[in-house]
């Protein structure tokens, strides 16, 4: 792959820099900055290879030098993480941009997995970290910034985070999926204050209270597992009356004691002073009205693609998921999708694994076909 960079530091740009508060660090033999904030504060600008594309684009006007990536790769949970390392062995250049403080994606919010092959029952957070580890040995080389936007309609690509603008032939989405909310009143208003979203976080500040989860997934059913260890009694609400989890879970619920599914129901709505103190429910067959007296809500009613940043630009399925097959190519050359944003029958860690290999081959295809 060519690996061609642009060099231009000439007077002009060091005038400039000095009038927007620009300061040459002294102390590095790569030229690298301090940015004044606007209280006057030094910050450090995170660089690349010497120079910080986006802080050269905004304040020179575009003459710098710009490290062309073979290929980023946006999210690093398993799916980003897999396609890193084949992207290693590949020797791509290659960023990966995770806007989390840690990597492993939606992995870290799993206090057990029981179904990735050769780790038996490891936490999810020990998986997540061990995935980490490998790709740090592999050599990837990571930023940990949102991506604000993408320009996906040129050969090569430009990602835009806060900071930085980062350009690259090929893309591979590995930004997975979020929460799906309730949308019920009070949920926005106790977020944090009893309504929560991830059991496997938030669960040991509900020591022996009384909680609900709200679901009748697989996921809703591990929560009600994981939170009856240390709640003193768990609700899941469900609105039909048979769960959709894997087998195995329902036994594991059923035979817990201080469980109780109460089917057929819907939360209307969170109530509370500061914090959660009741649900209203409603019986979908009955029509009956309940009040349930809960100290914490746990949300667990399916997942959203992370879409934002393509919506318009690549094609999506109806669920809002990026159009592509299991090797990963969408509807814009160049770019690929890999893991749980893509149209796919099963969203799991392994899965996920196997698309971000999938599409490292399908980036190595494409950079050969076109020559770029
Ligand atoms: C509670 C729970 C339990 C689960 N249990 C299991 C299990 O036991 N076994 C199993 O196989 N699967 C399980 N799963 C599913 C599994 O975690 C997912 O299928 C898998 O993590 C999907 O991987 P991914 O890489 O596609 O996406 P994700 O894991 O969602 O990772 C996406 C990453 O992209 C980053 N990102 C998103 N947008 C941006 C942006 N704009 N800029 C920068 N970064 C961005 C996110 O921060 C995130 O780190 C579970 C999921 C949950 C929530």
């Amino acid at each position: 792959m060519k690996n061609e960079k642009m060099y231009l530091i000439n007077c002009t740009c060091y005038l400039n820099i000095s009038r927007v508060g620009l300061y040459r660090s002294r102390c590095r033999r790569i030229p690298t900055f301090h940015q004044r904030n606007q209280g006057g504060e030094q910050e450090d600008v995170e660089l690349v290879r010497g120079i910080d594309s986006g802080i050269w684009n905004i304040f020179l006007g575009g003459s710098k030098m710009v490290e062309i990536y073979d290929l980023i790769i946006i999210g690093s949970g398993p799916a980003g993480l897999s396609a890193t390392i084949y992207a290693q062995r590949a020797k791509l250049t290659t960023l990966v941009i995770e806007a989390n403080y840690v990597s492993g994606g939606q992995m870290m919010n799993t206090y057990r997995v029981d179904n990735y092959p050769g780790f038996l029952g490891i936490s999810g957070m020990d998986l997540g970290t061990t995935f980490r580890r490998h790709a740090d040995q592999m050599g990837s080389k990571f930023v940990m910034e949102k991506v604000l936007d993408l320009e996906l309609k040129k050969e090569i690509k430009t990602v835009r985070t806060k900071k930085h603008l980062y350009q690259t032939r090929t893309l591979i989405l590995a930004t997975g999926t979020d929460h799906r909310k309730l949308q019920v009143p009070g949920e926005d208003e106790f977020e944090g204050f009893g309504v929560s979203y991830c059991a496997t976080c938030d669960g040991v500040f509900f020591k022996d209270k009384v909680v609900s989860v709200v679901g009748g997934g697989d996921v809703a059913v591990e929560d009600a597992i994981f939170l009856a260890r240390c709640c003193k009694k768990v609700y899941l609400i469900h609105r039909r009356d048979s769960l959709c989890s894997a087998r195995i879970l329902q036994e594991r619920l059923m035979a817990l004691p201080n469980v109780e599914i109460i089917w057929d129901s819907m939360v209307r709505s969170i109530e509370g002073v500061e914090q959660v103190a009741a649900l209203q429910l409603e019986h979908l067959k009955t029509g009956e009205k309940e009040k349930l007296s809960v100290d914490g809500c746990f949300i667990a009613v399916g997942i959203l693609p992370n879409n934002v940043l393509i919506q318009g630009k690549l094609e999506l399925d109806e669920g809002g998921y990026i159009k592509a097959s299991e090797d990963g190519v969408t509807s814009v050359q160049g770019v690929f999708a890999a893991g749980n944003v893509r149209t796919k029958q099963l969203r799991q860690i392994v899965t996920a694994v196997s698309d971000g290999a999938n599409c490292v081959t399908s980036v190595q295809n494409y950079l050969m076909t076109k020559n770029i």
